[in-house]
């Protein structure tokens, strides 16, 4: 092969390879452009997937907080504050449309606190709160709110020329410099009836994606939706709470907010009072006028017990034409003067074609100064109620706590019935004698006193079970006790329900096995499972069938219970345990340290109260320990 015919036919191969190489590089190319391709889709791909994930998020959170019963500018609030930082958007806030005395406006109601709006408050010297903007007729705004279409301004100068009236030119170049609003978008938010306005987002871009905008219509459709129900829930539990005649609390509420009132009472020490008001002759008004003209009267008594509260009062509509009025931190004498200011204005209200006006009769009662239990502070306000009725109507009465039944005479009323019903186990010979002593005092006095006779039948009671108990210890119990009380400032309701139970507490004992009081040595756990009976027995067994004594029921159930929770028969602790519970367990406690036992000496005053002492914030509390230190030294000098 000649040198020519090998350089054409390497040429030919060069060519092939050439071609080759041409076309192989082209398959690469079109590869590699084919992946370019495949990568942008699986970026947007992506982009669309986060996105919906973080719109399924942020709608979650959303429902979340509108199922939570938060209040409506809360859950607003979250809406507005987690559309910040999504997609960059740089602010973003809701307006409502109002009327005020330079026309239609849209005022913030909910916006992010950040530089922008400090700038933006800045824009006008007005504080945002008092932010608002004053749309132009038929500008960008009006029109997206009544079309209810999206709209959107292309820069924040437009936005705020056409909204922000009287801005001067530097001011407003200065503001619309100082940033990179390219967009402001307008999303009108109806609610009918309710609410009037739009979401608005700064975008730092120029375009707006479909995505976008669906994202941000969704939005929208949840703050309508999230008005529309916390409209709802302030309707129902406005319904829930009161009266629709008279716009006051109902009898429900009433109850509740008693409840309520008594316990912070009691814990803050603050003294609140109750006022009781019934229509009179209101029987007559229907009669003489009809039914309506008496609606109008008892919508007109409502009308002035809420003229006359405090923001801080209750005031209800307890039944037909029965009101109370909870007064907290006002003790009787104010409750009083509150009352009469009511009545003077129920007498001079006005009520069209209603002759000689209306009046009322009304009753108080203070808790903390007369009583510290709710049922006995509402039965004293209703019999005071009555009393003016029956003083002749249109009056103030303040309760009686000394019209109420002497403690005197509800104990020997119990005496009675535990013996002549013999319930407990007791000679029938010295019963029928001590029944006779009793019915005797009831009807005259003279001799003994009531108190004396009643310390005289409790101590032969015990004696008649407990062959060591001291003749005329009930009486010293009974001081010693009633000093606690008034120093732990008990009321006197109270006091009186402490005698009684003084009294009574131990009955129980009446019924434990003879042989276990007698035992002349410590008892054993099955024996003390057995006369840790006595509070239930003496309670349920012997007390319960006696209603004049239902009240202090609780107070003998619970005398063995100890603040720390340790002692019987529920293991109550603290608050649980009524005080007057647990002065009878301090009280009987030191009574029995400083007396013989056989299977111990008695302790002498001085370690009896160290022993208290020792159980402070154990057996009781460290109040009552520091109530009985200081009465035990009165107790002594008398
Ligand atoms: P007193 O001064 O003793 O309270 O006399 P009174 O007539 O107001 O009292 P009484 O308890 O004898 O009668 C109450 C009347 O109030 C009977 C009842 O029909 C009427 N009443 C109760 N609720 C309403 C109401 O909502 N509207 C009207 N118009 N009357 C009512
Ligand atoms: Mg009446």
């Amino acid at each position: 092969m000649g040198i020519l015919d090998w350089i054409s036919q390497s040429a030919k191969k060069l060519k092939d390879v050439e071609s080759q190489i041409a076309e192989e590089t082209r398959d690469v190319y079109e590869v590699y452009q084919r992946n370019i391709v495949l990568e942008r889709e699986i970026a947007q791909r992506t982009e669309e997937l986060r996105l919906a994930n973080q719109t399924l998020l942020t709608l979650e959170q959303v429902w979340d907080m509108m199922n939570s019963s938060r209040p409506l500018s809360s859950v607003l609030e979250t809406i507005v504050s987690s559309l910040y930082g999504e997609f960059g958007y740089i602010y973003s806030f809701i307006a409502q449309k109002q009327y005020d005395e330079k026309g239609p406006c849209y005022a913030l109601r909910t916006y992010l606190e950040n530089d922008f709006s400090t700038k933006m408050s800045d824009l006008t010297n007005e504080n945002i709160y008092d932010f608002k903007l004053y749309p132009k007729e038929n500008g960008i705004i009006e029109n997206a709110v009544k079309n209810k279409e999206i709209s959107y301004y292309v820069s924040l100068k437009d936005f705020i020329e056409e909204n922000i009236p009287n801005i001067d030119e530097e001011t407003l170049k200065k503001y619309t410099e100082s940033n990179n609003v390219k967009t402001i978008i307008i999303f009108p938010i109806s609610v009918k009836d309710q609410f009037s306005g739009f979401l608005s987002v700064f975008s730092p871009r120029k375009e707006l994606k479909d995505d976008e905008l669906s994202f941000l219509n969704l939005f929208a459709r949840q703050i309508e939706l999230a008005i529309t129900i916390a409209n709802l829930f302030e309707t129902v539990k406005k319904q829930a709470v009161t009266d629709h005649l008279t716009n006051l609390f109902n009898r429900r509420f009433f109850e509740d907010a008693l409840h309520r009132e008594a316990t912070r009472s009691l814990r803050t020490k603050q003294p609140f009072c109750l006022i009781g008001l019934d229509l009179d002759h209101l029987k007559k008004i229907n009669d003489t006028y009809g039914h309506s003209m008496g609606d109008k009267a008892i919508a007109t008594i409502a009308n002035v017990i809420i003229k006359n509260a405090r923001s801080v009062d209750i005031p209800s509509r307890f039944g037909g034409e029965e009101f109370f009025i909870i007064l907290p931190g006002i003790d009787a004498k104010g409750g009083i003067a509150a009352a009469e200011r009511i009545r003077t204005s129920i007498e001079s209200a006005e009520i069209e074609g209603l002759e000689g006006g209306i009046t009322a009769s009304l009753g108080v009662a203070s808790f903390i100064e007369q009583t510290t239990n709710i049922d006995e502070l509402f039965e004293m306000c209703d019999k005071a109620m009555y009393s003016s009725k029956q003083k002749g109507r249109n009056q103030v009465t303040l309760a009686d706590t000394d019209n109420m039944t002497s403690w005197q005479d509800i104990a020997i009323d119990a005496f009675v019935d535990i013996l002549t019903q013999h319930r407990i186990p007791f000679n029938k010979k010295v019963a029928s004698d001590l029944i006779e002593k009793l019915q005797l005092k009831q009807n005259d006095s003279s001799g003994t006193s009531t108190q004396e006779m009643l310390f005289s039948i409790v101590d032969s009671i015990s004696k008649s079970y407990f062959p060591l108990y001291q003749e005329g210890s009930t009486k010293n119990k009974v001081t010693l006790a009633t000093l606690i009380a008034k120093r732990m400032n008990l009321s006197k309701a109270d006091i009186d329900k402490l005698k009684i139970a003084m009294l009574l507490y131990d009955i129980g004992n009446t019924m434990m096995p003879k042989e276990l009081l007698k035992k002349p040595a410590p008892l054993n756990q099955k024996e003390k499972d057995e006369i840790q009976k006595h509070p239930i027995v003496g309670a349920q067994e012997i007390l319960k069938p006696i209603s004049s004594v239902s009240n202090i029921i609780p107070i003998i159930e619970h005398h063995h219970e100890n603040w720390d929770g340790t002692g019987y028969p529920n293991n109550k602790k603290g608050e649980e345990i009524p005080t007057t519970s647990q002065i009878i367990l301090i009280t009987d406690s030191y009574f029995a340290m400083i007396s013989y036992r056989p299977y111990r000496k008695a302790y002498t005053i001085d370690e009896a109260i160290e022993e208290i002492k020792q159980n402070a914030n154990k057996k009781y509390s460290k109040e009552l320990v520091e109530a009985f230190i200081y009465s035990i030294e009165e107790f002594k000098k008398m």
